[in-house]
Protein backbone atom coordinates (compact mmCIF):
# COMPACT_ATOMS: atom_id res chain seq x y z
CA UNK A 1 0.00 0.00 0.00
CA UNK A 2 1.15 3.45 -0.92
CA UNK A 3 1.04 6.57 1.20
CA UNK A 4 -0.81 9.19 0.19
CA UNK A 5 1.46 12.50 -0.96
CA UNK A 6 0.51 15.10 0.80
CA UNK A 7 0.99 19.22 0.06
CA UNK A 8 1.43 21.52 3.34
CA UNK A 9 2.32 24.79 4.05
CA UNK A 10 2.78 24.18 8.07
CA UNK A 11 5.57 21.29 7.53
CA UNK A 12 8.14 22.32 5.46
CA UNK A 13 11.48 19.73 4.59
CA UNK A 14 14.43 20.60 6.94
CA UNK A 15 16.76 20.00 3.98
CA UNK A 16 15.65 21.72 1.17
CA UNK A 17 12.45 23.46 2.32
CA UNK A 18 9.96 21.18 0.17
CA UNK A 19 6.27 20.97 1.40
CA UNK A 20 5.79 18.02 -0.69
CA UNK A 21 5.65 14.90 1.41
CA UNK A 22 3.86 11.32 2.17
CA UNK A 23 3.47 9.89 5.78
CA UNK A 24 5.30 6.41 5.96
CA UNK A 25 4.60 5.43 9.40
CA UNK A 26 2.27 7.23 12.20
CA UNK A 27 2.47 5.95 15.89
CA UNK A 28 1.35 7.47 19.23
CA UNK A 29 3.94 8.18 21.35
CA UNK A 30 4.38 9.66 25.32
CA UNK A 31 6.79 11.96 25.28
CA UNK A 32 7.36 12.77 29.64
CA UNK A 33 3.91 12.63 30.64
CA UNK A 34 2.12 13.85 27.20
CA UNK A 35 0.80 12.14 24.17
CA UNK A 36 1.74 13.06 21.09
CA UNK A 37 1.60 11.75 17.23
CA UNK A 38 4.91 10.72 15.89
CA UNK A 39 5.22 10.73 11.81
CA UNK A 40 7.86 9.46 9.88
CA UNK A 41 7.44 11.77 6.74
CA UNK A 42 9.70 11.41 3.13
CA UNK A 43 10.12 14.73 1.39
CA UNK A 44 9.37 13.75 -2.71
CA UNK A 45 12.14 16.57 -3.73
CA UNK A 46 14.66 15.08 -1.64
CA UNK A 47 13.64 12.27 -0.79
CA UNK A 48 14.71 12.83 3.17
CA UNK A 49 13.15 11.63 5.75
CA UNK A 50 12.32 13.13 9.13
CA UNK A 51 9.91 12.36 11.89
CA UNK A 52 7.59 15.14 13.76
CA UNK A 53 5.73 15.07 17.08
CA UNK A 54 2.17 16.67 16.50
CA UNK A 55 0.70 17.76 20.29
CA UNK A 56 -2.67 18.99 20.93
CA UNK A 57 -2.96 21.83 23.62
CA UNK A 58 0.15 20.64 25.03
CA UNK A 59 1.95 22.98 27.89
CA UNK A 60 5.47 23.73 26.04
CA UNK A 61 7.48 23.64 29.70
CA UNK A 62 5.88 19.47 30.07
CA UNK A 63 7.15 19.27 26.32
CA UNK A 64 10.43 20.39 26.91
CA UNK A 65 10.69 18.33 30.41
CA UNK A 66 9.63 15.57 28.73
CA UNK A 67 11.69 15.46 25.86
CA UNK A 68 14.63 16.32 27.53
CA UNK A 69 13.92 13.35 29.92
CA UNK A 70 13.82 11.12 26.77
CA UNK A 71 17.51 12.33 25.89
CA UNK A 72 18.71 12.09 29.29
CA UNK A 73 17.14 8.34 29.10
CA UNK A 74 19.03 7.77 25.65
CA UNK A 75 22.47 8.80 26.82
CA UNK A 76 22.35 6.82 29.78
CA UNK A 77 21.29 3.37 27.69
CA UNK A 78 24.12 4.11 25.07
CA UNK A 79 26.38 4.79 28.11
CA UNK A 80 25.50 1.37 29.82
CA UNK A 81 25.89 -0.42 26.51
CA UNK A 82 29.36 1.14 25.72
CA UNK A 83 30.61 0.13 29.48
CA UNK A 84 29.27 -3.42 28.59
CA UNK A 85 31.21 -3.59 25.12
CA UNK A 86 34.16 -2.36 27.08
CA UNK A 87 34.11 -4.93 29.48
CA UNK A 88 34.30 -7.30 26.95
CA UNK A 89 37.48 -6.28 25.00
ZN1 LIG B 1 13.40 17.81 1.00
Amino acid sequence: MTAAVRITDKIRCPHCGGNLHRVTDSRPRLVGSIYAVARRRACAACQERTTTLEFCGADLTELVNGLLSERASRIAALRAELAELEAVQ
